[in-house]
């Protein structure tokens, strides 16, 4: 069967590990990138050989200037693509999408878009199903992920009546020289905060409440949560080895240090995965705690990277190329090098 060809539209970072992901994949293609402007990631895309195209109000003169060499402008790559994955900031997706409908084309769009930008909101351990045959997809946010594949596990096993998380999130991700806090907390005053509503995107029956305060951080979001389960799993051991044994999960030992956000993205760098990246929900072992059917765990994410098998499933699901959802993250996650039997590890 022919790979699907893929364009992405946005290489900044989610866009630049999507446009990496594809490249691995057994059944896809990467057929181009596009930036508005040269930059460093735009060096970086010719450096890797990916055709580069022009998006947006981007000039092909400023990067000829630059000597970077592109390949047309961005509808000449959407004539040349299955589907496109939108990984251009926060609200520009919907206005990208008048132009891949002009292209007849499928689209994935990402979580700074509204739910409506898309058919169907996507989360590979949530919803895999729902999404096949899908021509629009929205991969939902960090947080939103982290917290969809952790609901996806305790309540296949134990059913959840009630969920309160509180995100402490970052503020900026590591390359933004320009955003804060750099000193003090600033809570999310909107209660509860978007993300449960963003989490019923993908689970409509999930009582949720989230609140939200960002933080002096590049590394990692941390989500503090307190789930009533509607069944009390037997012991806290059994609820560390469902996570433990569901892919996308980390669990570190105490024996291993991993104390905070610092130490896991040191591991993250040892492991040397995409872009020393922790695809993963990252939990603790010590910050699990059973209390009957009350259930606290800690949960670490980080945010520039948890999305992008989410993107790669969503475009299996969409050409629905593989029979089961499971079987689309385990081929998705072999050729990343999460799994442990795949090579990058
Ligand atoms: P980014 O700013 O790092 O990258 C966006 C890229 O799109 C840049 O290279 C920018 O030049 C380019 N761009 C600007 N206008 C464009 C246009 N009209 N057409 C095509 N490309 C254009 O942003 P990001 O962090 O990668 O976020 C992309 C999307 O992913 C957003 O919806 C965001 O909410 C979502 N997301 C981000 C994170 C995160 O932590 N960074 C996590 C999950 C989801």
């Amino acid at each position: 069967m022919a790979k699907v060809r893929v364009a992405v539209n946005g290489f900044g970072t989610i866009g630049k590990r999507v446009a990496d992901a594809v490249a691995r994949q057994p059944d896809m293609e990467l057929v181009g990138v596009s930036k508005t402007r040269p930059s460093f990631e735009a060096r970086r895309a010719q450096e890797k050989h990916y055709p580069l195209y022009v998006a947006g109000e981007g000039k092909a003169a400023e990067f000829e200037s630059a000597g970077l060499k592109v390949a047309g402008r961005i509808g000449d790559l959407l004539a040349r693509a299955d589907v496109v994955v939108d990984a251009a900031p926060d609200k520009i997706g919907k206005e990208n999408r008048k132009l891949y409908e002009a292209a007849k084309l499928r689209a994935i769009f990402q979580g700074g878009e509204k739910a409506d930008v898309a058919e169907a909101s996507f989360n590979a351990l949530g919803n895999y199903d729902a999404a096949r045959g899908k021509r629009t997809l929205r991969v939902v946010s960090c947080n939103t992920t982290g917290l969809a594949r952790a609901a996806a596990v305790l309540r296949t096993h134990w059913g959840i009546d009630h969920w309160e998380a509180t995100l402490v999130r970052r503020g900026a991700d590591p390359a933004e020289s320009k955003r804060g806090p750099i000193n003090g907390i600033v809570p999310t005053l909107q209660l509860p905060s978007h993300h449960g509503p963003d989490v019923r995107t993908i689970f409509p029956d999930l009582s949720i409440a989230t609140t939200a305060l960002v933080v002096p951080t590049t590394l990692m979001h941390v989500h503090v949560n307190h789930v009533r389960l509607a069944r009390a799993p037997d012991t806290a051991k059994a609820v560390l080895h469902a996570f433990e044994t569901t892919p996308r999960f980390h669990v570190f030992h105490p024996w291993e240090h991993a104390d905070g956000t610092p130490e896991v993205m040191e591991y993250a760098r040892d492991r040397g995965i995409g872009f020393n990246d922790m695809m993963e929900n990252v939990l603790w072992e010590e910050g699990i705690r059973l209390d009957g059917r009350d259930l606290y765990f800690f949960q670490a994410i980080h945010q520039e990277s948890i999305v992008v098998p989410e993107n790669i499933d969503a475009i299996r699901a969409m050409f629905d190329l593989a029979k089961t959802g499971a079987e689309s993250i385990a081929t998705t996650d072999r050729a990343l090098g999460l799994r442990s039997d795949s090579a990058g590890s």
